[in-house]
């Protein structure tokens, strides 16, 4: 069959990071510009770092803007040209916007990708009291868009030295909400709360079989987030379903901050009853 779908119209998006061989990325904005009818491409692009500035540099002159993932999110700070309050705030872009003028503005979507898919799953993430779990670059996200949206969060990572760092370099982020942080060891959690945010790797295929918290501090919340979409249901989600909680999966994350930064490009985003069925067909393919 004779490809007629890209021509020289065609708007060229990228994702930039590391190993992408297992990246969903370009599933996910490809079908949204498809159902859109937007004529336009999304493509993997892994890089070694050093060669991380000069791709930035190819985006800035034939692209019309690019995500950013796992381990460049930090270090393409530099080579952008401005950075929006969120990423500023958060210290990482996973999103770039490219102006007609050919400045580069760094966004973070990934908060918003994570509150979207909460409440899509029922589960509120506005003044909650969390406890995530893991001190990387994703429970910095969570930490973050919970403080942001009035919450309280108690960080549960092993490594004690780091989870202080962690902290106290999230508080050094805040105006009021540091007094909203704290932490503990992740296999002594204590007291009741709303949600767990699962921010590490335990459980992510091949190891399926791991779970990051034993059932009986489970049970002492009412909603589980797994950062993980890979397997969709986890062990900690399975064992969350169990015991009665709202449970919600990783995929939606990944989903609505991809619908986030596609918002950011073209200014508007498909229907909401499109932006659903794409991700139910997707979800399919997990
Ligand atoms: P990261 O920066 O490497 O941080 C991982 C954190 O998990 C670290 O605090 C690490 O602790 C901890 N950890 C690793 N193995 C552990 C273990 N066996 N037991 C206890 N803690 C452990 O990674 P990240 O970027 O934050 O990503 C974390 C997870 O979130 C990954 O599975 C990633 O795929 C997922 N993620 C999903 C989305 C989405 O859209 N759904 C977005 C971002 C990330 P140490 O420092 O002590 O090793």
């Amino acid at each position: 069959m004779v490809n007629t779908r890209i021509d020289a119209a065609t708007e060229r998006f990228a994702l930039l990071g590391g190993t992408l061989a297992h990246t969903w990325s370009p599933q996910i904005h490809n079908s949204i510009f498809d159902a859109g009818g937007v004529n336009a491409i999304y493509l993997p692009m892994p890089c070694p770092p050093e060669t991380l500035q000069s791709m930035v540099e190819v985006m800035r002159t034939t692209f019309s803007g690019f995500n950013v993932t796992i381990p460049y999110k930090e270090a393409v700070i530099p080579f952008l040209d401005e950075l929006d309050e969120t990423a500023t705030a958060c210290g990482a872009v996973n999103t770039v916007e490219i102006t007609p003028r050919g400045s580069l503005i760094g966004h973070n979507t990934d908060g918003l990708g994570l509150s979207r898919a909460l409440r899509e799953g029922f589960v509120e993430l506005n003044n909650t009291d969390a406890v995530v779990l893991g001190a990387g670059g994703a429970a910095r996200i969570a930490a973050f868009e919970v403080l942001k949206r009035g919450g309280r969060v108690m960080i549960a990572a092993r490594d004690a030295q780091k989870r202080e760092a962690f902290v106290h370099s999230l508080a050094e982020t805040q105006k009021d909400g540091a007094a909203r942080i704290s932490h503990c060891a992740m296999d002594d959690i204590p007291g009741t709360h709303e949600l767990l945010i699962n921010c590490t790797p335990v459980g992510m295929y091949p190891h399926s079989d791991a779970c990051p918290v034993e059932d009986e501090t489970l049970d002492r919340f009412n909603a589980v987030f797994d950062m993980i979409y890979n397997p969709p249901v986890t062990r900690l989600l399975a064992a969350g379903e169990r015991l009665g909680l709202k449970t919600v999966g990783g995929f939606g994350m990944l989903y609505y901050q991809a619908v986030e930064a596609q918002k950011i490009w073209f200014g508007r985003e498909i229907a909401p009853k499109s932006q659903r069925a794409i991700k139910k067909e997707l979800e399919k393919l997990l």
